[in-house]
């Protein structure tokens, strides 16, 4: 790593957080994609047992670790200010794999009531087969966590800004709870940075999100302690095996040296279109952290260093709107995920989502109602002209 004098700051270590050196090729300037399943293997040096190769050993087995992919390892834990960090084939693997690894029957799981879909999922469906019981609850207020603890409690689980009406939770605030209680914290920041600065154990990515940035690669990243992370990577990525492909992770690392440049870009372009959907009469409610109207501004600025391009909104007759608008939006595309250089629309609806996914109580069920109505706009705004987004919002809109 370059250290001249002081740290480095995030614009810098999203490029230089590791070198692309390797010993056998020399130093090339930009990383290679290394896609050898395995390497030749010295019996002097390492021992006859695989079981001898350490965190830092040589490479071995791709499923184990890989040039490529370490890089990129290495450039996260640099940017989220962890030890080290291991990547998966997904977001999910990644969520999975923690829960997996840190949970066992008898054990108890607390996690946001408004989170990823497939997560809630999990949570309600492959853990509790497991004999893992799970708490949902609001996480946006730090005292509902403290109420969800049990003796049994192991992880609490938080996702902020959560998909998809990007509520928020405040970290340092859940970490000091969960640090007296002597119980693990991990946070899905898919959509921000930097929660282990404010005490969290684990920080999760969907990589497939922002950091890759182009939509073209899958992936997800845990980022924590050294110790930790050597154990998470036997144990939820060697055994369970849902190994990121080189060359994801070579499109990945490509994509999170322009990062923190993207993401002051999806900023600023989120403030327009979130400024122009919160004045149009035809809409209810807009959500983006960015905006003073946004319930949680206050926490928002305090625990996010950008906002990011994320939206969402309600309007009457949502079901028509959204076919209006997968008809009529030319530079939006009507699709899902989020974090692309292009911008995505997307309409979840309510219903569906609190029957298959979150499950909620009727109470909770019906904060979430009141929030996101019959169904939300994801708005995933990207690097286009905003004065473009807010034309093509415009003719489509109506
Ligand atoms: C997309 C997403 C995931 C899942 O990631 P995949 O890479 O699609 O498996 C998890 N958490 C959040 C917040 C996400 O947006």
């Amino acid at each position: 790593m370059l250290q001249s004098g002081g740290p480095l700051r995030l614009g810098t270590l999203s490029l230089h957080g590791a070198d692309p050196v390797d010993r056998a090729i020399g130093s090339p300037v930009a990383a290679p994609i290394v896609t050898a399943t395995s390497f030749y293997t010295d019996p002097e040096a390492v021992g006859l047992s695989p079981a001898d190769l350490g965190a830092d050993g040589p490479f071995f087995y791709t499923r184990w670790a890989n040039p490529t992919a370490a890089l990129l390892e290495r450039r996260i834990a640099a940017l989220e200010g962890a030890e080290a960090a291991v990547c998966f084939a997904s977001g999910m693997a990644a969520v999975a794999g923690l829960f997996l690894w840190r949970l066992k029957a008898g054990d108890h799981l607390v996690l946001s009531d408004i989170c990823y879909p497939g997560v809630a999922e999990v949570a309600h469906d492959a853990m509790s087969r497991l004999g893992i019981a799970a708490t949902v609850t609001d996480t946006s207020d730090p005292v509902n966590v403290a109420a969800a603890l049990r003796p049994t409690t192991r992880l609490v689980h938080v996702e902020t800004p959560a998909n998809p009406i990007l509520k928020l939770s405040d970290i340092a605030a859940i970490a000091r709870i969960c640090r007296a209680a002597g119980i693990e914290l991990s946070v899905d920041s898919t959509i921000a940075t930097r929660p282990i600065d404010l005490g969290a154990d684990y920080v999760i990515h969907s990589l497939t999100k922002y950091i890759c940035g182009h939509g073209d690669a899958l992936g997800g990243v845990i980022a924590t302690t050294a110790d930790k992370a050597a154990d998470l990577r036997k144990e939820a990525l060697i055994h369970h095996g849902a190994a990121l492909n080189p060359v994801a992770a070579w499109l990945i690392a490509r994509g999170l040296e322009t990062l923190p440049i993207r993401l002051r870009v999806h900023e600023e372009n989120a403030r327009r279109v979130a400024d122009y959907l919160s004045a149009h009469s035809r809409l209810d409610a807009v959500y983006w952290p960015g905006l003073a109207s946004h319930p949680q501004y206050e926490l928002a600025r305090r625990q996010m260093r950008n906002f990011s391009g994320m939206i969402a909104f309600t309007a009457k007759d949502g079901p028509a709107l959204a076919r209006r608008l997968a008809k009529r939006l030319r530079v939006f595309s009507y699709a899902v995920s989020l974090g692309k250089t292009k911008s995505l629309i997307f309409y979840i609806q309510t219903e569906p989502l609190l029957r298959g996914s979150f499950r909620l109580a009727s109470e909770a069920a019906d904060a979430y109602r009141r929030l996101a109505g019959d169904g939300v706009f994801r708005v995933s705004v990207g690097l286009e002209d905003p004065a473009d987004l807010v034309a093509d919002l415009e003719q489509a809109l109506g």
